[in-house]
């Protein structure tokens, strides 16, 4: 039995002052601590202050682990947050925190990061520039390998002792537009295949939640002048996998009601997506004699 009480045999664990009731975590939540580099400073942090934060995992830069939190009580990580509609994510999630100093301004070679401390291109973790749609444009830093190797060990040890675990996304993902954590460089895709496999979770519920409809169902895009954007899930979460031009016919696969709202899921240029339904008027196929 790896976790005792929640709690990971053989850790160092120092329970954090802010710690909620229980909890049943289906999701990981990863973060940047945007902190300081030096080792210790974000843990201790996070285990005692007075802005009521607080998070399950610190894992310094050279792969060391520490426990703050059990994994079946709430810790205070995520704060304002969705997930696939269900809001506040610390009450169903786990969260591990990467130190690593965040967004930083470029200066040259090197970075500034938001608390002014600069963090030299090389000595010894390299940096770089990057921007993504969800992250902007900024100066980054590599997330080193002693880092990673540990991440990826607790969460292979998470997803094979707590079984109502099911999927890992970047707190960037859950609070979009207000957070810009795990970084750009973050190896994201590689962790998610790694853990949960070639079948994304997310997928499989927006499956399950659904129905397909008629062979010859169509619906054409109708978002007054503007591109309707096609989703990987029927979900708001940064998910855009492309953008569908006004007056646009789609052929229709399935419908669903996700979060109080209908979506559907049309084919368009050769891959399929989620479209919000009250921007499609819905035709049907009648083939011409
Ligand atoms: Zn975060």
């Amino acid at each position: 039995m790896a976790f005792k009480d929640g709690i990971l045999e053989g850790v160092d664990y120092t329970a954090a002052r802010h710690m909620g009731g229980k909890i049943t975590p289906e999701l990981v939540v990863l973060h940047d601590t945007a902190s300081s580099l030096q080792e210790g400073s974000a843990a201790d942090y996070l285990q005692d202050n007075d802005t009521k934060v607080s998070v399950h995992f610190v894992i310094e830069l050279n792969g060391k682990l520490r426990q703050l939190v059990p994994i079946n009580r709430r810790a205070n990580h995520a704060g304002a947050s969705s997930y696939h509609g269900r809001k506040g994510c610390n009450q169903f999630s786990i969260g591990i925190e990467l130190v690593n100093p965040g967004k930083m301004r470029a200066a040259g070679e090197n970075g500034v990061t938001w608390f002014g401390s600069t963090v030299e291109n090389g000595h010894p973790y390299s940096i770089e520039i990057a921007e993504t749609p969800e992250h902007g444009r900024g100066m980054w830093m590599h997330y080193p390998e002693a880092q990673l190797d540990t991440l990826l060990w607790l969460l292979r040890l998470l997803f094979s002792e707590v079984q109502t675990l099911r999927d890992i996304r970047p707190h960037w993902y859950v609070s979009p537009g207000r957070k810009v954590d795990t970084n750009p460089l973050f190896p994201l895709d590689h962790v998610r295949s790694y853990i949960l496999g070639r079948d994304d979770p997310a997928e499989e519920e927006a499956t399950a939640l659904s129905k397909p409809v008629g062979a010859d169902e169509l619906a054409i895009v109708s978002a007054n002048g503007d591109r309707l954007n096609l989703r990987r899930w029927p979900s708001f979460n940064p998910n855009i996998i492309a953008k569908i031009p006004d007056g646009t016919t789609v052929p229709v696969l399935r419908r669903g009601t996700f979060d109080g709202r209908t979506w559907l899921l049309v084919l368009y240029a050769g891959q399929e997506g989620w479209i919000v339904a009250s921007y499609a008027d819905p035709v049907t196929y009648a083939p011409a004699r």
